[in-house]
């Protein structure tokens, strides 16, 4: 049954230059938000942005039932706006939800709510090239009790906020082989709140030693690349687009899979397999042309300038005519409508 949303628009800030502003930090004017409860969803609106109220033993705040999506709408140069793959993040989210015991959402109250929240905060996509309006659904439990259990009552949310260029610098980072992200049989392909708090200490530890993020390595054997940072790792070496396999403890990005197709589409040799840092060296080592990039929501693509492999700094090929810059602009072509949408990605509000 297609859920009613009510909408209640109020208008009190005004769009201002948030471009000064670091990522996320501005929500926009409103938010959208549901209630599931006695097994099905229920009060869905759309309201201006505010706190909740919350008991203090729910459950998402102890047992971690936390789930979120990232994605982003895009101004087109017709004026329209673009939500970039709605499909694939509403099925991831429901991947995550599912990982994690956490009650589905209906696609049509998925779609219908960022529908009415981008449209009703249509003025807070920026205009600008570099710019886009960042919604992020996302999931709690919500039910009050504090003994160990998959709660029976949840919150489904979306908030957006402007956003801009996410790293303005090529990043340096290092191969992590001493912490993991995810395991094998872990919850590494949920969008899962405890991922990223995992994650927190060893980027720390890396950030104290110069880097910007980590290359993450599998739990087994620290031999093979897994992520970077919150991004999906992509090497361009030897006229190939290389990028480790799904292995269920990495997290199926939005950005790699449009990234390997567009790719694909334009005749470059794409390669989804497993791949060793010792590759990485082997290839460093015979004075290869290594490009390496971070794929993701936030940042598109974010080249990495440097490689650290076991204390050695590797450095990455960044130069104007690089695979990475093409894939971006490719794929930004396709978000604006400059370029055919020829896989159906965009969903115009
Ligand atoms: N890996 C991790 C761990 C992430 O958090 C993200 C960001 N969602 C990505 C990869 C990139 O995924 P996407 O392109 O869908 O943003």
């Amino acid at each position: 049954m297609e859920q009613t949303i009510s909408i209640t628009s109020h208008t009190e800030r005004k769009v201002t230059d948030t471009r000064a502003l670091p990522f996320g930090k501005v929500p926009t004017e409103h938010m959208f938000i549901a209630e599931y409860k006695d097994g099905k969803w229920q009060n869905a609106s759309v309201t201006p942005f505010h706190d909740l109220s919350l008991s203090p033993i729910a459950l998402c705040l102890h047992y971690g039932q936390t789930v979120f999506e990232g994605m982003k709408a895009f101004r087109m140069n017709d004026g329209n706006i673009n939500v970039f793959r709605m499909d694939k993040h509403y099925d991831r989210f429901n991947l995550s939800l599912q990982r994690m015991c956490m009650p589905a959402v209906p696609k049509d109250l998925f779609v219908n709510a960022i529908h009415q929240l981008v449209a009703i905060d249509a003025d807070w996509v920026p205009t600008d090239e570099d710019g886009s309006l960042y919604i992020r659904p996302f999931m709690i439990a919500t039910e009050a009790r504090i003994g160990v259990k998959v709660a029976d009552e949840y919150l489904f949310m979306v908030v957006c906020s402007p956003a801009f260029l996410y790293y303005s610098q090529p990043l340096r980072v290092k191969v992590e082989t001493t912490y993991v992200r995810a395991a094998e049989g872990g919850t590494g392909m949920a969008k899962c709140g405890g991922n990223y708090g995992g994650a927190f200490y060893p980027a720390g530890l890396a950030r104290e030693e110069g880097f910007d993020q980590v290359l993450w390595t599998d739990s087994k054997t620290h031999e093979y690349i897994e992520e970077s940072g919150t991004m999906n790792a992509m090497f361009f070496i030897d006229d190939t687009l290389i990028t480790p396999s799904l292995s269920g403890s990495i997290l199926d990005g939005v950005t790699r899979n449009s990234l390997l197709s567009i790719a694909r589409d334009k005749g470059v040799r794409v390669e989804e397999r497993p791949i060793k840092y010792t590759e990485l060296l082997a290839a460093f080592q015979a004075g290869k042309r290594v490009e390496a990039f971070g794929a993701g929501t936030a940042a598109v693509v974010a080249p990495i300038a440097t490689i650290s492999i076991h204390g050695t700094d590797h450095a990455c090929y960044t130069g104007k005519d690089a695979m990475m810059y093409k894939l971006r602009s490719w794929l930004y072509d396709i978000r604006i409508g400059a370029a055919p949408d020829t896989h159906h990605w965009n969903y115009i509000i």
